[in-house]
């Protein structure tokens, strides 16, 4: 464990993009010292979200540069502010996609923080920190990082880091549509995009008891997909003839929603988590959507802190873990270029110690 003053500037080293078309490089910088209410977490994994990749290469807008990318977060408290009550110095935590928020308007307590009604959401890179002089935040694809304790995860000891890590975004992102859609023993639920995202809303629909069916673009994964349980794994969506209580689609890619729309019961859901890029992000014809009356659509964003630490405890519990190849820091760029070529199975974790 390395010494660090917590007064001053914490130095960090990781791996950064310095524009959208740059690859990633390794990249020197500090973070802000550690506050009353901050812990310090050396960080031992990072999943890669396709998230990462829309955001590096400014597919949804002009990001922030050099940009380090990460919010997939799992490491070991090694120090802490003076007014830490939930951490001490030697615990396990893990950190999603949001750092801090003001914590005090309606959002915020009720634990929707990544809603916060100021505008006051920390995202964890890519996102000016208004409670650091508006400096810009640095995340996970890094040896540490300085977050507020009401914004990190108690993860118990002993737990997996390496698949820790990716619950704090695919996990919470698919956990939290199947809770607010009620699903139960018995709920059919069809998972459109099967890849990191995916993965993880198959595997928490079939522990809640549904009924599992695979949208994908090809049969790579089939195999995979039935060993976790699926029923139906769908490459074309002529002829499907079953009809679903809730759709989560997580493609990251154009497509039309109605067609996921159709396939919906009366009274249905189309939970939209995946986020094409801005340029070719998909409308919902409302002509469509009249006739196909009866059926809800929603979007969804991450989730609050206290259902991350809920989907984490439940995650651990029954043992639901991401499928994870772990790889070298240096090799960030070929899991892009996997992950954008079809050629990546579900998650890839940076191991940090390669650092
Ligand atoms: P991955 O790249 O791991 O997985 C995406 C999967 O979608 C791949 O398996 C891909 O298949 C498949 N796919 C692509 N296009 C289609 C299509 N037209 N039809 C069916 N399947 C398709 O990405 P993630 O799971 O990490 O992220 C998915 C999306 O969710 C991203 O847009 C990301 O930004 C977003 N996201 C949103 C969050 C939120 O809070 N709303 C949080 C986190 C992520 P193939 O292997 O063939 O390419
Ligand atoms: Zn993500």
């Amino acid at each position: 464990m390395q010494n660090y003053n917590l007064n001053e500037r914490i130095p960090a080293k990781g791996y950064a993009v310095a524009h959208k078309d740059d690859s990633f490089k390794p990249f020197s910088f500090t973070r802000h010292p550690v506050g009353e209410n901050d812990i310090l977490i050396e960080i031992a994994y990072a999943g890669i979200c396709h998230s990462d990749i829309h955001s590096a290469r400014s597919e949804w807008r002009e990001g922030i540069y050099p940009m380090v990318p990460g919010h997939e977060i799992a490491g070991r408290v090694v120090a802490i502010g003076s007014k830490v009550s939930k951490f001490k110095v030697g615990d396990l935590a893990g950190v999603g996609c949001m750092v801090n928020s003001c914590g005090e308007c309606e959002a915020c307590k009720k634990s929707q923080e990544q809603f916060c009604q100021r505008g006051q959401t920390v995202f964890t890179y890519d996102c000016k920190d208004c409670f650091h002089g508006d400096e810009p935040t640095y995340g996970g694809y890094s040896n540490n990082i300085v977050v507020s304790e009401k914004f990190a995860i108690k993860v118990p000891d002993g737990a997996p880091l390496e698949k820790v890590a990716p619950l704090l975004c695919a996990g919470i992102t698919t956990y939290s549509p199947l809770k607010f859609s009620k699903i139960k023993t018995g709920s059919k639920v069809g998972v459109a995009g099967f890849g990191g995202l995916g993965m993880m809303a198959v595997k928490y629909a079939i522990k809640m008891g549904a009924e599992v069916s695979v949208f994908a673009r090809n049969e790579n994964k089939k195999v995979d997909a039935k060993t976790m349980g699926v029923k139906n794994f769908y490459t074309t969506l002529n002829g499907v003839d079953e009809c679903f209580d809730l759709i989560i689609s997580t493609i990251p890619t154009p497509y039309d929603p109605m067609d996921y729309i159709q396939l919906l019961k009366y009274g249905g859901e189309l939970a939209i988590v995946g986020l094409p890029p801005r340029d070719v992000s998909p409308d919902i014809n409302i002509t469509s959507l009249v006739f196909n009356a009866g059926k809800k659509v929603y979007g969804s964003l991450i989730g609050g802190i206290k259902e991350t630490q809920e989907m984490l405890d439940f995650s651990l519990k029954h043992e639901i873990y991401p499928e994870t190849e772990i790889i070298r820091a240096d090799q960030i760029n070929e899991a892009y270029d996997k992950l954008t070529s079809g050629r990546a199975k579900f998650r890839y974790v940076i191991d940090m110690n390669t650092l």
